[in-house]
């Protein structure tokens, strides 16, 4: 009959049309080939990329602020969302290409994708990717996120492309390090000041006793070699800066050019020439001293 249609779906029933939700797609036969129950099951309503793919399968468009007003019906969101696609004017002839995906990130299940971040295998830094691994798990024991696991990974990487860990014993006190930030993190996350403490301090102890304090870094040459300004001037403030001490100026070199001068001059029209520079220049010139330098002369 045609009133009817068998579901592709999981249930392969012969179901009355009214239990699949139509579709204009040129794909399919005036409804979406899978029945409506067996759609809801092929969603995960708390994952935005199941909710997706399967809108995309069934060539229904994705529009971010309807999905957030289905989100107020908090029991069906999925079957709300669908009954609001189809039969806004709006929508109800939109595919897939039509997706709207403004405003997505003020949605629930956009902010759901997060929850998942324990579960990640493998994170990109700046120097490459770093995947999950056996080894990985093997270097800091069990009882870790993969989250934590990738967190340590990073700082032992980080660590060995700053730093010469070359010995067994090095290597065994930087696994402590990785493993101490993860403590320090979660006792901050659960508000437990004085096992942040604890950790914080074995954390500082492990630290100068390994040589891994940013003071123990190999020198710029051997890591990398000096680029640009911006990385000298960063490697100057990380190593910290001493500022010179100031030239102290020699007045007696002044005294003589001004004598030289004042000798050519005089030569010009006709004086004799002068053994000494006369008292009151010279007075003027050593005042200036110390004035000009920013600090009071304790010479003459
Ligand atoms: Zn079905």
């Amino acid at each position: 009959m045609a009133n009817r249609k068998v579901c592709k779906g999981e249930c392969g029933k012969n179901k009355l049309l009214n239990d699949f939700y139509t579709s204009l797609s040129i794909m399919f036969d005036g409804h979406v080939p899978v029945c409506k129950k067996c759609l809801k099951d092929m969603i995960d309503e708390n994952n935005i990329e199941s909710v997706k793919t399967t809108l995309q399968r069934i060539d229904k468009p994705f529009i971010a602020k309807v999905w957030k007003s289905a989100e107020e019906n908090e029991s069906d969101t999925v079957g709300t969302y669908f009954r609001m696609i189809n039969s806004l004017q709006q929508y109800k002839n939109s595919s897939w290409a039509d997706s709207d995906f403004e405003g997505e990130n003020q949605t629930d299940i956009y902010k759901h994708k997060f929850d998942d971040i324990d579960n990640m295998d493998e994170i990109t830094t700046d120097d490459g990717v770093i995947k999950l691994s056996k080894d990985i798990a093997m270097k800091f024991g069990s009882g870790y996120t993969n989250r934590e696991y990738l967190t340590m990974e990073k700082f032992y990487k980080d660590m060995s492309y700053s730093h010469d860990i070359n010995t067994p014993q090095l290597k065994k006190q930087l696994v402590y390090l990785c493993k101490l930030q993860i403590w320090m993190d979660r006792s901050l996350e659960s508000g437990n000041d004085s096992a942040f403490k604890n950790y914080n301090d074995r954390y500082e102890k492990i630290l100068q006793s390994s040589g891994f304090r940013p003071i123990d870094r190999k020198s710029a040459s051997e890591t990398s070699g000096l680029l640009s300004f911006s990385q000298l001037f960063e490697q100057v403030e990380r190593s910290g800066y001493v500022e010179p001490k100031p030239i102290e100026e020699r007045m007696d070199l002044v005294d003589m050019a001004i004598l030289a001068h004042l000798n050519y001059v005089r030569q010009l029209i006709g004086h004799e020439r002068l053994a000494n520079l006369p008292a009151d220049v010279s007075e003027e010139v050593n005042s200036a001293n110390g004035v000009l330098l920013g600090v009071e002369s304790d010479e003459g």
